[in-house]
C-alpha cells in the first residue's frame, strides 16, 4: 500500500464557471486558472501522482501549454488514472476536503462522490468528500479563493509496497 497527498488552491474570478469535483455549481463565482480550475480534482490528481511517485500535476499538464487552456480537469484525472493503471497501480480509496466559505458543498457532495468514483473507476463507498469553512479566517475565510486537500491510497501490482 502507498499513500499520497495532494493540495490545491485557486482564487475566485469574475466570468468563470465553478466546477468542483467535476460537478458544476451554476450561479456561483468561478475560479481563476489555466484549466477549468477544478481545485478538488487537482488535489486528487496530485494525491494519486504522489502515491505512485509519478511527479505532479504541473509536470503532467504544464500551465504554459495552450493544450490545457480551459481544459476539463476530469479529462486530466482520467489520464492520470490510466497512467497509474499502466504503471501497475490500482486505487484503493480517496478522502478529500474542500475549504471555502461558499458555495455550500453539502447539497452536491453526493453528486461529487459519484462523479469522482466514475472517474477513478472505484466504488462510491471508496470516495469521501468533505466540505469545511475556514471560520472566516485568513484569505480563504475572506472569500478570496478556496483550497482542497486529498489523500489517496493505492496498491501496486503485488498488492504490497
Ligand atoms: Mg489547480
Amino acid at each position: 500500500m502507498r499513500i499520497g497527498f495532494g493540495y490545491d488552491s485557486h482564487r475566485f474570478a469574475e466570468g468563470r464557471r465553478l466546477v468542483l469535483g467535476g460537478v458544476e455549481f451554476p450561479g456561483e463565482p468561478g475560479l481563476e486558472g489555466h484549466s477549468d480550475a477544478d481545485a478538488l480534482l487537482h488535489s486528487v490528481i496530485d494525491a494519486l501522482l504522489g502515491a505512485a511517485a509519478l511527479g505532479d500535476i504541473g509536470s503532467h499538464f504544464p500551465d504554459g501549454d495552450p493544450k490545457w487552456r480551459n481544459a476539463d480537469s476530469a479529462m486530466m484525472l482520467k489520464a492520470v488514472v490510466a497512467e497509474l493503471a499502466s504503471a501497475g497501480f490500482s486505487i484503493g480509496n480517496i478522502d478529500a476536503t474542500v475549504v471555502c466559505e461558499r458555495p455550500k458543498l453539502s447539497p452536491k457532495i453526493g453528486a461529487i462522490r459519484e462523479r469522482l468514483a466514475e472517474l477513478l473507476e472505484i466504488p462510491v463507498s471508496a470516495v469521501s468528500v468533505k466540505g469545511k469553512t475556514n471560520e472566516r479566517m485568513d484569505a480563504i475565510g475572506a472569500g478570496t479563493g478556496l483550497a482542497a486537500y486529498a489523500v489517496a491510497l493505492v496498491f501496486d501490482a503485488k498488492g504490497t509496497a
